[in-house]
């Protein structure tokens, strides 16, 4: 597993089972193609990525991604301070802890998707990361109806970015079936959980416990959307 090379934009995921690392492929893979993993977290624009791998594993990015800076426009479209500031202050949230702080984290995450509500479209990544901390912090208050309401607007600019079979993405529609069944939003859930399984399959395989979860999960919506 340690001889993976990075690539932005790979045709392999590790994820862990248990106590057991599998490699899984995400793309037709030729014969003799070499086998790829992204070292980091793939939504960074290019040089931002690029600045990333160089400090932590010591090389220059040559993958086709890089070369071709594909959706780099698309990450920062939007107004620039709206999304500069946007940016600080997701930076500046890190990772809160007690009820307290992710109080006040929705605070500033409701304050900015107000103000920026004409200035960024959600595809800005640093619009989607505030999204995705607004969801969070509503699920640790409790609060799942408007964590759904931000939940639903991160579906389409993971769909955009993390395209084909991405477990990110897989996890993420199932975090926000989820809340739809708390909100007896029964056969959206059934419909989110259908989609993430068709990913979480290839992703993840049909034997791994995420999977017996949605399962479950679609099982019970199922009963209920009757
Ligand atoms: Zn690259």
């Amino acid at each position: 597993m340690s001889l993976l090379n990075n690539s932005c934009d790979p045709n392999c995921v590790i994820v862990f089972k248990g106590p057991q690392l599998h490699l899984r492929a995400i793309q037709e893979i030729q014969m003799g193609e070499e086998l790829t993993i992204s070292y980091n977290e793939t939504l960074m624009p290019t040089p931002e990525r690029q600045k990333h791998l160089k400090r932590q594993y010591c090389f220059e990015c040559d993958c086709l991604m890089c070369h071709t800076k594909t959706k780099d426009a698309d990450m920062l479209a939007g107004d620039e301070q709206a999304w500069k500031e946007a940016r600080e202050a997701v930076n500046k949230v890190g990772a809160p802890k007690s009820q307290e702080e992710w109080q006040q984290a929705l605070v500033v995450c409701r304050t900015l998707l107000k103000n920026n509500s004409t200035l960024l479209p959600d595809r800005n990544i640093y619009q989607l990361k505030l999204l995705d901390l607004a969801m969070d912090a509503c699920i640790n208050l409790g609060l799942f109806e408007e964590a759904l309401s931000y939940g639903i607007r991160t579906l389409e600019p993971y769909r955009f970015y993390y395209t084909g079979f991405h477990p990110l993405r897989a996890v993420q529609m199932m975090r926000v079936a989820k809340l739809q069944y708390s909100q007896d939003m029964f056969s959206q859930a059934l419909d989110t959980l259908k989609q993430a399984y068709d990913i979480m399959k290839v992703t993840h395989g049909a034997e791994h416990s995420l999977l017996q979860d949605l399962m479950m999960l679609k099982e019970e919506c199922e009963i209920r959307s009757h």
